[in-house]
Formats: structure tokens, sequence, C-alpha cells
């Protein structure tokens, strides 16, 4: 299994080459960017506005740790001026590839590299949680560096790339104030956050929220039933009023911590779904990074204040 993964990313490689070595033929002058999650898609597409074609490799409800390029995808990185992803091990499955594009000739942006790694939570050495997308402050870190990412490659709009991040800044200063306010609505006793895996860290710690998950900062391990015993004790202790699940994971193991505290003679709701690896859509109103922490943060209120 493991050689046929790695003939697979090889196969791949060995595509990108080949077309990474034709020639790059750009849409109108625009620059073109290839991105990996929703919420990347949508800050390039804030930062660039209409001066770059953006297009991103994995769609609503897509989980980026379990995700594998297909060879659309690989036509798409080869067609790209630049691409840009998570880093941070967010990609898990897409690494090697990333790794290897800067040798193809290929412009890469790792906007976790952009971080200062005392920001950063590592679980263990060489685990760092990637989802800091969460902390309002650290995505305005990234949206700068995709800023002077697209300044350096296109000169002559880096006036309007820096005119966007300017305003794009505020809206999450504006942000980051309507969470911390709306959080105070929840009793202190009661600001535990507990969801299928742990994509909240960064979050509770810049808003004030216990955090805690049945699995770790990657889906990509086995839920444990000790977890979950573990999970289940804690929250009929803490008298936690609701749990919840994410668009982005199976729900079945949040419903089996539902069960687990009901075995125990106690009650706990699901509060509502959040969006924690992926953006939402229009109708829900969720379709965006700045609407999804924010319809986040008025389900996690709303449930348990
Ligand atoms: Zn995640």
């Amino acid at each position: 299994m493991e050689r046929l993964k790695k003939l697979m990313v090889g196969l791949i490689l060995l595509c990108l080459f080949i077309s990474c070595s034709q020639k790059n033929n750009k849409s109108d002058g625009k620059l073109k960017v290839v991105t990996t999650t929703t919420m990347l898609t949508d800050l390039v597409k804030t930062i660039g506005g209409d001066k770059v074609v953006v297009t991103g490799l994995m769609g609503e409800g897509i989980d980026p740790h379990l995700y594998r390029a297909s060879a659309g995808d690989v036509d798409k990185l080869s067609k790209a001026d630049v691409i840009i992803y998570g880093g941070l091990h967010l990609e898990g499955k897409m690494a090697e590839i990333f790794e290897k594009l800067p040798e193809l000739g290929k412009q890469v942006l790792n906007v976790g590299e952009s971080l200062d790694k005392s920001k950063i939570h590592f679980i263990q050495e060489n685990t760092p949680d990637p989802h800091v997308w969460f902390n309002t402050d650290l995505w305005e870190t990234e949206a700068k560096a995709v800023t002077k990412k697209l300044s350096e490659m296109d000169v002559k709009n880096s006036g309007y790339y820096n005119q966007n991040y300017e305003k794009y800044k505020k809206e999450l200063e504006r942000l980051g104030e309507y969470i911390t306010n709306r959080i105070k609505e929840i009793p202190k006793n009661s600001r535990v956050l507990v969801t299928a895996h742990d994509a909240f860290g960064y979050y509770g710690e810049k808003f004030g929220l216990e955090v805690k998950a049945i699995q770790g900062v990657s889906t990509d391990s086995e839920t444990g039933t000790k977890n979950i015993l573990e999970l289940a004790n804690f929250i009929v202790q803490r008298n936690i009023k609701a749990i919840f699940v994410e668009s982005s994971v199976p729900k079945k193991s949040i419903e089996a911590l539902q069960e687990a505290v009901k075995s125990k003679g106690s009650e706990v709701k699901i509060g509502g779904e959040l969006y924690s690896d992926s953006l939402g859509d229009k109708e829900h109103n969720t379709d965006t990074y700045i609407k999804m922490v924010k319809a986040n943060t008025d389900v996690i209120v709303d449930a348990l204040k």
C-alpha cells in the first residue's frame, strides 16, 4: 500500500514536471492563483479582487486533512502562476507535492510559514495545530503574506492589493471585537467548546474558551472510545449544555458522545453545526471567512449562554 502511494505521488510529480515545463498562458494578463481550502480561496479573492483569477482545489465541506490531489488538480497546479496553501500539515496528503513544486520552478506561498513560530501551538514536537485561521490576528498575518506575494508577482497592482489588505484588516479587527463581545454573554463557567476534532484551539486561546475534542488536530486518526468516555465524564461533571458537530467531519462521533453522556443518566444537546475546516454556502450566509467565523460564534454563544 505504501509503495502504491509512493508510486502515485511519483506519477503526479512526473505529470507536474511535464506540464510545468510547458509555457504558461496567462488569463487576460491576470495572475493565476491556485489555493487549497475554501478559507484561503476567499482570502486570495478578497486581497486579489478582480486582478487575479483564483481556483480553489477544495470545495465546500471538504476535509483538508484527508484530501488527495486528483488528476484535474495536477492540471490546475501546473497552470498556476502561484500556489497558495495553508501548510503546518493542514493538507497532510498533499505535503509531498507542495514540497516538490519549487524544485519544478513553481512559485508557492506556504502561509503557515509567515507566522511567528511562537504563536503556533505544537501538539508534539513536529505536530503543529494547523487551524490558525480561527485566531483573527493570525489570519490577518496570513492576509499580509498573501498581499506581499501578490504584490511581488504583480508589481503594477501592488497598490490595489495593499488597499484591499488595509480594508480587510479593519474588517478583521471588527470581527475580533464582535466575537469578544458575544463570548462575554456565556457565563464564565460555561465557556467550554466541545467539538468532533480539535480545530478550535486558536479560537479558544484568542477569545477565552476552554476547548475539548474527540479527535486530535487532524481527522486522520481513529476515534478512540476512551476519549469519548473521558469527554462524557467531563461534560457531566462540568454540566455542559451543548456539544457541536462540524460541517466537514462525520456527525457520528459527536452523536456517540451524546449517547455516552445519556448512558451516565445526564443529557447534552447538539448545539448546532460549526464550520471548522471549510466555509459554508451563500444560503447559510457562511460563504466567506468573516461570515463563517461570525456564524460559528453565534451558534456557540446561543447554545452555551
Ligand atoms: Zn481540522
